[in-house]
């Protein structure tokens, strides 16, 4: 099988807060995203998330019958320290930037450069707003430095709303939706052009971004609920409405994301995240499909590795009887056309 020549825009990535920044240019010996490998794996541009760690972030699973599970909400990490760690990784980004190994994405023409042999472009993504203030006099410092995309939650609270619970079997409704402050963030980001990511809200908090939001809705790295009941992935419902915005769904690699069993365990086939692609494809058309591989956020796959391994990933979609035009709507177009319409 031949290797992947289309450029491929990955929806997240969670490498900027585990390792140096140095590793992250040359190379390092573990984990799955550093530049050498997405260069070899087509990955050209990616959604860089800044996260911020806390107390319960990577906790043990409560572990019940028949394979479900689920993990206490983290607490809630406060605007000073959430503000104090985003700022240290943002410049740990940038930092790549001045020494010439990416260019920060602050329009989609950092992309298409991107596409033609220009440097990797790094989409500035907050994986939960604590660092931004409530009152959102912060975003305008962000914005210069570069954010284009802001999830207001990860999973837990924030001053914007609650962040959905890690569960399996679940729905979605996990908790209560957004904040006034979260309403104003979402309006905020309207009109600066910065995306609003749905990924790790709750049901009811999805809900009051789509009644706030004017832009497509985009969900950076979530899988079909019909495919794998985890709370983390978007119901039918959802689905539908993410695709009458014209909106995105990209989906993670995480393998309790998209079993169907819902179980961590890296002896997954590539079939198993190609069915959440399918499943949403046929859903709400190839047109709303990407992908969010979630790489250095959990574990993948063990036939794909790491993001060298993308190639293959699109090869097992490729088997799965979409062409090579979806192929390439799924890796790049969709990503390109949803971040030109929000991205004004
Ligand atoms: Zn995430």
């Amino acid at each position: 099988m031949s290797p992947s020549t289309f450029p491929v825009l990955d929806g997240h990535h969670d490498a900027l807060t585990r390792p140096s920044a140095g590793d992250l240019a040359t190379g390092r010996p573990d984990g799955h995203f550093d530049l050498p490998r997405a260069a070899r794996g087509g990955v050209v541009a990616a959604f860089w998330a800044v996260w911020c760690d806390g107390p319960g972030s990577d906790p043990v699973p409560d572990e019940g019958p028949d394979g479900a599970w689920s993990v206490p909400l983290a607490p809630e990490v406060g605007h000073a320290d959430g503000a104090a760690q985003a700022t240290q990784a943002a410049g740990r980004l940038l930092a790549l930037e001045r020494a010439g190994h990416l260019r920060v994405a602050r329009d989609v023409g950092d992309l298409d450069a991107a596409a033609s042999g220009g440097p990797h472009a790094a989409i500035l993504h907050l994986e939960g707003a604590e660092a931004i203030d409530p009152g959102l006099e912060a975003l305008e410092l962000w914005y210069a430095a570069g954010l284009r995309s802001v999830g207001p939650v990860w999973s837990r609270p924030t001053a914007f709303g609650d962040g959905v619970a890690f569960r399996f079997p679940s729905s979605p409704d996990t908790g209560g939706g957004l904040t006034d402050a979260g309403r104003a963030l979402v309006r905020r980001c309207n009109a600066m052009g910065i995306l609003v990511d749905l990924s790790h809200l709750t049901a009811r908090g999805f809900a009051d971004v789509a009644a706030v939001t004017d832009a497509p809705l985009v969900a950076t790295h979530c899988g079909a609920h019909a495919v794998t009941a985890a709370s983390r992935n978007l119901t039918d419902d959802q689905l539908d409405t993410v695709g009458a915005t014209g909106g995105l769904v990209g989906v993670p690699y995480i393998v309790d994301f998209v079993r169907p069993d819902g179980q961590n365990d890296a002896d997954t086939p590539l079939s198993a995240v190609v069915a959440h692609v399918r499943h949403i494809a046929d859903r709400i058309g190839v047109d709303h499909v990407a992908l969010g591989s979630d790489f250095d956020g959990g574990t993948v796959p063990e036939p794909l590795g790491d993001v060298a391994g993308v190639p293959r990933l699109l090869d097992a979609l490729r088997e799965d009887g979409f062409t090579d035009d979806e192929v390439r709507r799924i890796a790049w177009e969709n990503w390109r056309r949803v971040l030109g319409a929000t991205w004004r």
